[in-house]
């Protein structure tokens, strides 16, 4: 079956379905500005990375910029101004995280919250203390941790299916007391949920305080309960707000000492003019979601993805979906592709034995059994293709056939390594580089997750046919 590739201008996402064949017949100018633009076009399945800016984000984007130029830390009246709509934001971020407006302080976008954070840690923690954090934390969280605390850094193993190991932790925990636990709401590679609230609860009755990524919670998860966690970072780019902006949610009590000299900014725990334009789009963005969260909209949504998933471990033979047997976030799907005859992967490809990598030895019945035949599907091949090979050819095929996937974080990208994330769920190099990850966003239909598994098997008849 040929698969119609069909595009969609990330500029308005409400703008009609369109295909490339109409575009032919404009200017040459115009034309190149559609081709710089045209990967833009392309169905898109990387929204964990970066989400398309929503329109009220966009709109208050604009009406901010416009109308209020002041700095919010100069005292006339259009500084007071600026101020009022801060705070204003201030009040609105609290509202969903039930916290005290004076525990936000803005920052430029996860990595920077979550460097604060440790180096908040790393200032107030006593010279002993340990810092556990998952495996599966995102690098500016895991770097951060490894700069500040060297050896003092201890990992939290997660199951095969990407879980914490909870038993692992309440048995550390009855042992040792941390200074600091850090484990992410939900996985950026994976969409596996994590066990926040029991971890949460866990460090509370140890009086261990609870730090934790929400970047890929906030705006397609519910925010409540959300603000008892101690410490929380998010990132507007996730969730239909603006690139650049995010925050760190601290209790004021604890005062944060600045990463950056200058100004007296935040309270003097984060120097710099606050860029209130984006600050005020990023609450816009995130007041919409929460409104369609409340509605369940995302129930809906996950309906559309388990389909997908049902679909393509149907049609596509040899295909894995990673942590199938975990919940999971509405909008993402991890897979292990099959590798094209030809494109053997990594002859020592296949799970570890349980207890023999950083994943803890516990597996998930539905999970062994994807494993058991991972194992069979990956033994005998001969020769070691280049890092990636197959999944570059997935990835080219598909963003030819119209659709933009990736294959994992957007960080790890373009480097020769394999996913930390899928090494600490106990799979090999050789599986590592199988990955695909699709993720979805509010602007996915369920016609596009139906033309995605439609592209995904024409691009596997042809992979696999060797066309
Ligand atoms: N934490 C998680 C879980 C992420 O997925 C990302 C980005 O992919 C970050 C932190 C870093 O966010 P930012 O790019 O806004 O700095």
């Amino acid at each position: 079956m040929r698969v119609k590739p069909r595009f969609r201008l990330l500029s308005d996402t409400s703008l009609p379905v369109t295909t490339r064949r109409s575009q032919t017949s404009r200017s040459k100018i115009s034309r190149q500005h559609e081709l710089h633009s045209y990967h833009a076009c392309v169905l898109y399945f990387d929204y964990n990375a970066t989400a398309p800016v929503m329109r009220e984000a966009r709109e208050a984007w604009l009406e901010a910029t416009e109308k209020i130029h002041g700095n919010p830390s100069s005292p006339h009246a259009f500084g007071l101004a600026a101020n009022k709509a801060l705070t204003d934001a201030r009040e609105r971020l609290a509202h969903h995280l039930d916290c005290h407006p004076a525990d936000i302080i803005w920052t430029s976008g996860a990595t920077e919250a979550n460097n604060m954070a440790m180096h908040h840690f790393a200032e107030t923690l006593d010279a002993k203390s340990e810092v556990w954090i998952s495996a599966i934390e995102h690098p500016c969280v895991h770097d951060s941790s490894r700069h500040y605390f060297g050896k003092r850094t201890k990992t939290i193993p997660v199951t095969h299916d990407g879980v914490v190991d909870m038993e692992w932790f309440a048995t550390e925990m009855a042992d040792t007391r941390p200074g600091i636990v850090s484990v992410m709401c939900a996985n950026n590679e994976t969409g596996v949920i994590q066990p926040w609230r029991e971890l949460l609860a866990i460090c509370q009755a140890y009086e261990v305080p609870f730090f934790t990524d929400a970047v890929q919670w906030l705006g397609k998860m519910p925010s409540k309960d959300l603000g008892a966690c101690d410490f929380i970072t998010g990132a507007a780019h996730k969730f239909g707000g603006p690139r650049g902006v995010g925050f760190l949610k601290a209790p004021h009590k604890s005062k944060i000492n600045s990463l950056l000299f200058g100004g007296k900014q935040e309270r003097g725990q984060r120097a710099g003019t606050e860029n209130l334009p984006i600050i005020v789009s990023m609450l816009a963005a995130l007041d919409a979601r929460e409104k369609q969260l409340a509605n369940n909209d995302h129930e809906t949504r996950a309906v559309w993805r388990e389909k997908f998933e049902k679909l393509l471990l149907r049609q596509v033979p040899g295909t894995t979906v990673v942590g199938l047997g975990a919940p999971r976030l509405w909008n993402t799907v991890s897979t292990l592709m099959p590798v094209a005859s030809g494109v053997s992967p990594d002859v020592e490809g296949g799970i570890l034995p349980p207890g023999s990598g950083h994943a803890s030895s516990k597996q998930h019945p539905h999970s062994s059994a994807t494993a058991a035949g991972q194992d069979a599907r990956l033994s005998g091949g001969r020769g070691r293709p280049p890092l990636h090979s197959g999944q570059q050819r997935w990835v080219t095929r598909l963003d030819k056939a119209g659709f933009a996937v990736s294959t994992g974080s957007a960080c790890t990208t373009g480097k020769e390594e394999p996913s930390h994330v899928l090494s600490a769920m106990g799979y090999k190099a050789g599986q590592v580089t199988q990955v695909l990850r699709f993720s979805s966003g509010w602007e996915t239909t369920a016609a596009d997750w139906e033309a995605l598994e439609k592209g995904i098997v024409k691009v596997y008849g042809e992979v696999h046919g060797g066309k």
